[in-house]
């Protein structure tokens, strides 16, 4: 006998695709909310799931929602629509796209064990140190982010609960009720806020930003402009503008942690004004991310600024998205649910009827071309602010010009003199680590990671051979173990390696370095950025890093090692990054006080990426890039969505992928399938890889053969597991 009962259908933290239903009990009917996470049975276990449907229903066989774990929904209808969107558009279960816009941690059903309750917080004894290699990867874990919850801990370590309570055990690990540290963007002093003028193509910029948020009417914009060019102040404008309208607005930054600049100026604009500012970072706690989660959902924060995820941020009223440095490649996920924060800020826009503005001095292919189609209003500041000219570019023809070390005599030179004229230089070096590999020149064995097709980084500092995909390292061997010869040396150099050099090049001068290694601690990367504003610091080595977010109006002189690597990786997209991170770095040099100069070493000074960049030409390159991209249609010309295989054992995963193409074939419709082939890094992680590309020039025959395609997926040995990454930004 069927009755009429409440049912909710529920996304569950579990990888499937469809919504379960159950049984809201009488008891549960006022909270079990659209947005209220729940505790569910499933199978055998109970787990987490977020009610997206309520309604009156035939609740035969039914199973009951145990218990509700949110008082207020985290979720409301319109971002409920938004995460639907995008479980759709990337193929991926709505419970997991759920779980990947909440904070942390929050869809886990705890069990609450020792030290598992999210109050308990544990902090290092210095004065017990454990034994095994894995306690000691924990515990210096925790040492680096000073303190941590149980929570945290967990999704860094999968299931340590027993290791962890082992460390408790043998006192190495101390529990305490967490302490309320402040957010460290939010305790610095405030900066003062200056009152300017803007000029004419920020005002023409603004006005027209603004009109669309009058009007309340989804709208994109590219906001292009060198660094200097006026951009964040027209961003602060627009969202003054936008909580006049009593609506809110979002700002999405590549990391939240390079960008302190950013925060401090909308902080002294607007605290003064009394609006509260939210961050959502990875510097937060799970609990801190919580409660600014049900601040933001209950409408006392009005200016919202976060990371690749805050892009779910649950403003009620959004009237204005920006995302500044929208080519940022970060704004993608690599891993899991592969979405790309910038494309899902302008799918929220339109479908919250808000305008979205994209910044960059050095776009997307993806962004120039929407504008030249007209789906975006291209709106430019030509000129930076403060006079200051551009710099002078040099490229640094390798094949001529002779290295003494890593630099070349001409790049020495410049450096000598900016030395002598007390101002600062950077120096840029993708790669860290001491050297890429080591090799034994008795017998030219080289070391590999054991889970990886990748060659060990060697850091001399950490001692240490260390994989740079999946962290496995290993001590410095004395003697190779093949021939036992003592002849190992280090081949090619990092950021390590750079940095000892100029030590001996430039003895007196004051070197700092700046990489994921020095910037690992809490702080370390601001106490680098100050030693740098305050004059203590004459020159910066580093990665990419030191490309972003900072203004160090001293620097009159930026060098490039190591480009032609970049301009090398196997992507069709290379030549986008390169010519993208060489205008950043290049635009670094004479902020302040013009003349600046630059030096990129390259052994290719022809290639169009290196050329452009050193005229700062970003129409140029677009230019001189689309016709490839048209060729062979590549984005932002067709449309990609790769498959990628995996597995235990190679013959495997490359059988079921050789089968699996066979059976595209019958069901594709004006999608080109490549493949299947080895992944550039066959195996990573312990994992033998393989992937199909898929290709066509307009999107419905791709998302038509998807959905097709799941029958297929179906059949997939389950030793072989497949992750669809659509609109894939690199192949490795
Ligand atoms: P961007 O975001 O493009 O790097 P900013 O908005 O940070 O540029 O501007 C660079 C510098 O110029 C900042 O110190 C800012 O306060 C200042 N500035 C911006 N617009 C004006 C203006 N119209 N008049 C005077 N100074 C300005
Ligand atoms: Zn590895």
């Amino acid at each position: 006998m069927s009755v009429t009962a409440l049912i909710a259908d529920v996304a569950v933290n579990a990888p499937l695709r469809t919504l379960y239903s159950y049984r809201v009990p009488e008891s549960l009917a006022a909270v079990a909310e659209v947005g209220v996470r729940v505790l569910v049975p499933f199978g055998r276990r109970t787990i987490v799931g977020v009610v997206v449907r309520r309604y009156q229903g035939d609740d035969t066989d039914l199973k009951e929602v145990r218990e509700c774990l949110d008082d207020v929904p985290l979720l409301d209808a319109q971002l409920l629509r938004t995460l639907r969107w995008a479980a759709d558009y990337y193929h991926y279960p709505l419970g997991q796209v759920i779980k990947n816009a909440l904070p942390g941690g929050l869809m886990k059903a705890t069990k609450r064990t020792a030290i598992a309750t999210e109050k308990q917080y544990c902090r290092i004894n210095p004065e017990r140190l454990p034994a095994g290699k894995r306690q000691q990867q924990i515990l210096s874990w925790i040492e680096a982010q000073g303190g941590a919850d149980a929570t945290q801990i967990r999704s860094e370590f999968p299931a340590p609960t027993t290791v962890l309570n082992r460390l408790v055990e043998l006192g190495c690990l101390e529990l305490g009720e967490k302490e309320r540290l402040r957010d460290p963007f939010l305790a610095e002093p405030l900066p003062a806020d200056t009152d300017l003028i803007l000029n004419d193509s920020q005002n023409h910029a603004l006005v027209q930003v603004t009109e669309q948020i009058s009007s309340g009417q989804f709208h994109s914009f590219l906001l292009q402009g060198v660094t200097g060019s006026g951009k964040t102040e027209v961003y602060l404008r627009a969202v003054a503008e936008c909580l006049q309208q009593g609506r809110q607005a979002l700002i999405l930054v590549p990391e939240i942690s390079l960008t302190p600049q950013l925060v401090s100026r909308f902080r002294a604009r607007f605290e003064p004004l009394g609006e509260q500012i939210a961050t959502l970072h990875s510097g937060l706690s799970a609990g801190e991310r919580y409660d600014a989660w049900r601040s933001i959902v209950r409408g006392d924060v009005n200016i919202v600024i976060g990371a690749r995820s805050a892009v779910f941020a649950p403003l009620p009223r959004p009237g204005l998205i920006i995302v500044d440095e929208e080519h940022d490649t970060s704004y993608k996920q690599g891993e899991g649910f592969r979405y790309h924060a910038r494309d899902l800020a302008l799918v929220r826009g339109r479908q919250q009827q808000c305008p979205v503005v994209l910044g960059s001095a050095t776009p997307s292919m993806a962004t120039s071309y929407r504008c030249e189609q007209g789906k975006c209003t291209l709106l430019s500041l030509p000129d930076r602010v403060h006079a200051g000219a551009l710099p002078t570019v040099e490229l640094v023809d390798l094949r001529t010009e002779p290295l003494r070390g890593l630099l070349a005599e001409s790049l020495i030179e410049a450096i000598n003199l900016v030395l002598e004229q007390r101002r600062q230089v950077l120096l840029l070096l993708n790669r860290r680590g001491f050297a890429p590999y080591l090799l034994c020149t008795d017998c030219g064995t080289s070391f590999h990671c054991p889970n990886c097709e990748i060659t060990l980084t060697y850091h001399q500092r950490q001692r240490r051979l260390i994989c740079h995909y999946c962290d496995y390292h290993d001590q410095i061997p004395e003697r190779c173990p093949a021939c036992q010869g003592e002849g190992i040396f280090p081949q090619g150099a990092g950021t390590e390696r750079l940095e000892e050099e100029l030590t001996e090049l430039f003895p007196h001068a004051r070197i700092a370095r700046m990489d994921r290694d020095t910037t690992r601690t809490k702080g370390s990367h601001q106490k680098i950025v100050k030693g740098m504003m305050e004059e203590q610091v004459d020159i910066l080595v580093g990665t990419q890093m030191i490309a972003k977010g900072h203004d160090f109006p001293k620097v009159a002189l930026v060098g490039v090692l190591g480009a032609d690597s970049l301009l090398n990786l196997p992507d069709f997209r290379s030549a986008e990054r390169s010519f993208a991170l060489l205008t950043q770095v290049a635009g670094r040099a004479g902020r302040a006080t013009g003349g600046g100069r630059v030096f990129i070493q390259t052994f290719h000074p022809e290639h169009a990426a290196l050329t452009c960049a050193a005229a700062q030409d970003v129409d140029a390159f677009y230019q001189h890039e689309l016709p490839f991209r048209r060729e062979l249609g590549y984005p932002p010309c067709g449309h990609l969505v790769n498959l990628i295989f995996s597995g235990n054992t190679a013959d495997q995963v490359n059988n079921a992928a050789l089968r699996f193409g066979r059976r595209l074939l019958t069901l594709a419709e004006e999608v080109e399938i490549l493949g299947p082939s080895p992944c550039p890094l066959t195996r990573l992680r312990g994992k033998y890889r393989y992937q199909i590309l898929l290709k066509s020039s307009t999107r419905p025959p791709l998302r038509d053969l998807l959905v097709n395609m799941e029958a297929v997926v179906a059949e997939l040995p389950r030793q072989v597991a497949i992750h669809i990454d659509i609109d894939p930004l690199d192949m490795f």
